[in-house]
């Protein structure tokens, strides 16, 4: 335990909430439910814009207990509710700044300063936008972010997928499982992904690509009808007509107020270690926020849960320490 920690516990106020997590997705909202289940009484700062991705997301049809498909804000309406019938207490707040250096932890909003024996981050990724009108009036009726919730839809269809990276071509490769045909767009003429992927792709013969080219618009009133792409190298314009578009060009995950308080990886996602540990003790971290490989809502929701039990452990020891004292 850090020197800061053991003088910060013999000061402790009587007004130290056990638990906060940050964050308002599938992730957080689980640690929520099984922070209530435990006795923790967390408070949860959701974010103004609370819900995270799946407030994006259409139709969803891989989370279990679904038989008929769920509407992704359906679904997170639900888990808040679950939470609150449990007891949690949500804020729709921003939580604007964090100090994990001193003991117990703060964490502030424009409420104020809060204080926590431990922390649960759960912030998430935003997937990164083409920034077109198009593709934002589109998403969910044909241009989609996730490959493995919307891949089912497009049986028999032509796709395209966006970007050169490790992503680009994990989507491309599943897609084929269901599409007729998958272009990669990529905006240069080489790939940015691992080799590995690379040769996958490349030995699939449903996939084509298409060098040097940015999609401009995405085309089509209610459902995607094609794009119009510009090639860099020539400035030739040209449409293609597609059933689907898959933009995946990378995430941010939303780890900016956390800088400089504990260590975030090379990629921008909070570094962690035995699970859900992050660099501090007693910080713990749950979803997309550090998790850049599965990103899926099932699994972020299962890392909430595993953030929780860890925290909780935490806890326990915390408050033996203070009667001990
Ligand atoms: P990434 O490596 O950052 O690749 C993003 C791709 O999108 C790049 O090819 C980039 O082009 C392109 N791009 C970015 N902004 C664009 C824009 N505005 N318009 C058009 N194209 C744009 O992101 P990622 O593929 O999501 O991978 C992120 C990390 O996760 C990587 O470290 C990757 O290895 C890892 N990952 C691992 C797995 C796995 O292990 N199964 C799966 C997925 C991802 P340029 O190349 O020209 O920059």
């Amino acid at each position: 335990m850090r020197r800061e920690q053991a003088e910060g516990l013999k000061e402790m106020e009587d007004k130290v909430e056990k638990l906060v997590i940050i964050g308002s997705g599938p992730a957080g909202l689980t640690a929520a439910i099984y922070g209530c289940r435990a006795d923790l009484d967390p408070l949860v700062f959701m974010g103004t814009k609370y819900g995270g991705q799946l407030m994006l997301t259409s139709e969803v049809e891989n989370f279990p207990g679904f038989p008929d498909p769920v509407l992704g804000p359906d679904l997170i309406s639900k888990m808040r509710s679950q939470a609150e019938r449990l007891g949690a207490r949500l804020l729709q707040e921003d939580v604007v700044k964090v100090n994990f250096r001193t003991y117990p932890f703060e964490v502030y909003t424009d409420s104020g300063a809060t204080k926590a024996l431990a922390v649960i981050l759960a912030t998430g990724a935003n997937p990164r936008r083409l920034n077109l009108s198009s593709e934002m009036r589109l998403m969910g009726r044909g241009v989609s972010n996730c490959a493995v919730c919307d891949g089912f839809f497009f049986k028999g269809k032509k796709l395209a997928v966006v970007g050169g990276g490790d992503s680009a071509m994990e989507e491309a490769t599943f897609l084929t499982k269901f599409a007729s045909q998958v272009q990669v767009i990529h905006r240069r003429d080489e790939l940015r992904a691992s080799a590995a992927m690379k040769d996958e792709a490349f030995a699939n013969p449903k996939i084509s690509f298409v060098w040097d080219t940015v999609v401009t618009d995405v085309i089509g009133d209610s459902k995607v009808r094609g794009v119009k792409v510009k090639n860099l190298k020539t400035g030739n314009e040209s449409e293609l007509p597609l059933d689907g578009v898959f933009v995946a060009i990378g995430y941010d995950p939303n780890t900016e107020i956390f800088r400089g308080q504990l260590e975030i990886d090379p990629k921008g996602y909070v570094a962690t270690r035995n699970g859900t540990e992050s660099s501090v003790p007693g910080v713990f971290v749950a979803g997309d926020v550090h998790d850049f490989r599965y990103r899926q809502a099932i699994t972020a929701a299962a890392d909430g849960c595993k953030a929780l039990l860890d925290a909780e452990k935490f806890i326990k020891r915390k408050l033996e320490m203070k009667v001990a004292s």
